[in-house]
Parts: structure tokens; sequence; C-alpha cells
């Protein structure tokens, strides 16, 4: 039988993405049309990501995931020409189920398969997405807080968190209040009734922050009944999101770059896009939000980025296809 191919020629890549709680495979063409973008989530209401749960969740969706990302696609398996997943940086059980996945379909469908670093995949997709050309990049999701940008050659991070993730940070208080998992909107929802600040711990160590001391600070407010929710997760907000758009404002002086990119989950945050803004907008710079959908864990990003890696010649043997759960975003050479 001959495949008929759906997209005019066009490269089409299958991009599977599993680094954490999300298990997601998106359809992409070369020309960065995303026909389909799929996500399972693995949630909890008590505690935090058990690793063997979270992989046996992927594990259990995979299929099904597969199946409607074609079909949303419009697309058969046998359409796809390229088969790219996050290779690094994240949890381990979790990336093998990805990997495994992707190896078990590129051997079957006898089509090349590409690993992709997760972070620069965040990255890759904000610029396919928004005008941002040269953008610093304030990378926030659960697990991650960077603040990235191109210099010689790769990604650089130029300031990070040196304990926790902001939004591990804000799961972690909104479990302690009981609210439950995502914890950022619930925070946020709760901010919008605030009406005083509270002194909390500001911490900023050069282009670094810290939310260990902060997390410990605010529980303990909180469980002296002093201070409402609401005031709590307001002065939670400007002080946590200040520290952020603080160094990354300092990044960008550094690197004399006029344009900010947001991503991760937590910069769906609409206090955090506001503050960004009203920073850039006092340094003649401009700042670039992704819609929800892109912001989050997504396979669209894992094969927008197989495809420009691909296409720049990177070509990757069955056998290399394994899984780098620490590699930090500037260990990866950027040659696209
Ligand atoms: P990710 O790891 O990139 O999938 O992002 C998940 C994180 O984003 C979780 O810690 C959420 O609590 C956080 N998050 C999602 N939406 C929001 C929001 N509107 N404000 C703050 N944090 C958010
Ligand atoms: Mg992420």
């Amino acid at each position: 039988m001959v495949l008929q191919k759906k997209s005019n020629g066009l490269l089409l890549c299958l991009g599977i993405e599993s680094t954490a709680h999300t298990f997601g495979i998106a359809v992409v063409d070369e020309n960065g049309r995303i026909l389909s973008n799929i996500r399972a989530v693995h949630k909890t209401t008590r505690g935090g990501l058990i690793p063997a749960d979270v992989a046996d969740h992927h594990v259990k969706v995979c299929h099904g995931v597969l199946a409607e990302s074609l079909a949303t696609a419009n697309v058969g398996l046998g359409d796809i020409d390229l088969v790219s997943y996050s290779q690094s940086p994240g949890i381990g059980n979790c990336l093998r189920v990805g990997a495994m996945f992707a190896r078990i379909l590129a051997t079957l469908l006898e089509v090349p398969i590409i690993g992709v670093n997760h972070c620069i995949a965040h990255l890759e997709i904000g610029k396919l997405l928004t005008a941002a050309k040269d953008p610093v990049f304030l990378y926030v999701s659960g697990a991650n807080t960077q603040v990235i940008a191109y210099e010689g050659g790769r990604y650089r991070v130029f300031g990070e968190t040196i304990d926790i993730g902001v939004g591990n940070f804000l799961d972690t208080f909104a479990r302690h209040l009981g609210l439950g998992f995502p914890g950022g909107p619930k925070i946020h929802q709760l901010s919008l009734a605030g009406k005083q600040y509270v002194e909390l711990p500001y911490v900023v160590k050069g282009m670094d922050v810290s939310f260990g001391g902060l997390l410990t600070n605010i529980k303990q407010k909180y469980d002296t009944k002093e201070y409402t929710k609401e005031d709590l997760c307001f002065s939670l907000q400007e002080t946590a999101y200040a520290m952020l758009v603080e160094v990354t404002e300092r990044a960008m002086a550094h690197c004399g770059k006029n344009e900010l990119l947001l991503g991760g989950g937590v910069a769906s945050n609409s206090r955090l896009q506001e503050m960004c803004r009203i920073m850039c907008e006092e340094r003649g710079a401009r700042a670039y939000v992704l819609p929800t959908e892109y912001n989050v864990d997504n396979g669209a990003m894992i094969a927008w980025l197989g495809i420009l890696e691909y296409n720049a010649g990177k070509r990757m043997q069955i056998e290399e296809s394994n899984i780098l759960p620490y590699l930090r975003t500037d260990e990866a050479e950027v040659f696209w």
C-alpha cells in the first residue's frame, strides 16, 4: 500500500513529552503548524509527585493520547516522518516511559528519532509562536526556575533558584492551606481579596533566587493565625514575583537584550505577567507571553525542537535514544 502524505510533502514530527506530571503527544509540521497537541496530566490531592506512580500514569495513558493526537491531526502513523521525545531533564521514571514509547514507534515506523532538552523546547516554542527573536527567557515551572538567554552558541543560565522551583513553592504552600494541586491558580484567586502586604523574606542573591526560607516563613506566619489567607497569598505573590522580575531585569541589562519571553506553568499568572510588562515598558523592552496551552508542559514544543534539530542535521542512532535526567540547559549545544 502506498501511504498518502497528509502534509503536502512537509516533514511531520510526532513529539512526546514526559518529563514529569504531563504525558503529551503532538503532531507538528516543519513550517511550525501545530496539527494536534494532546496531554494527560497526573494529578494528586495530597503529597508530591511519586515517580513510580507518575510513570504508571504515563504507561496507562500513552496509547489513548497517541490515538487522540493522530485523530485530531487527521493523520495516520504512516504519515509520521520523525519521532522526537523529551530526553532531559526530568524525573527518570517518567522520562523512561516517553523515551521507550518513542523508541518503539521510531523502530516500527522506520523513521529517525531525536531526543531533545525540555527547557530549550519551552524556549523554542515561544520563539515560534511569538515575535520574540532573541529573548531573555524567564522559565518558571513546577520544578524549574531559570533565567536563560542565548550567548556564545549555547542557552546560558544567567539566574536560577538555588533551592526549589517557584511552582513547587506555590504548590507546597497551597497544600499547607489545604487548597490542593495545582496551587498557583488558587493562590492567585485568594490574593485578589488580599487587603494588606505582610512583610516576607525577599531572597535575591546576585542573579539567583531562593524560595526555601520564604516557604518556611510564610507557613509559620499562617500557623500563628495572625494573618488572613488572602493577605498571605497577596504578599506571597508580590514578593516571589518581584524577586523573579528583579533577576530577569538584571539578566536583560547584562545581556543587552530587549525582549522577554515568559514560559512554564507559572507564566500563566496574570500578576507575574503584569509585573513583567511594567518592567519591560520602563526599559523600552517587550514582554511576550504564550497561551497557557504552550506554557505548560506539552508535546508540541518537543515536536518543534525535534524538527529544528533534525533540519539542522542532528541524527541519533536508536541505541543512543537514552534519557539524561540531570542534563542542564547550558550543557546542550545549540546548533540549529
Ligand atoms: P509546569 O511544571 O510547567 O507544568 O507548571 C506547573 C506549575 O504551574 C504548578 O506549580 C502550578 O501551580 C503552576 N501554575 C499553573 N497556573 C498558574 C497560575 N495561574 N499562577 C501561578 N502558578 C500557576
Ligand atoms: Mg516544563
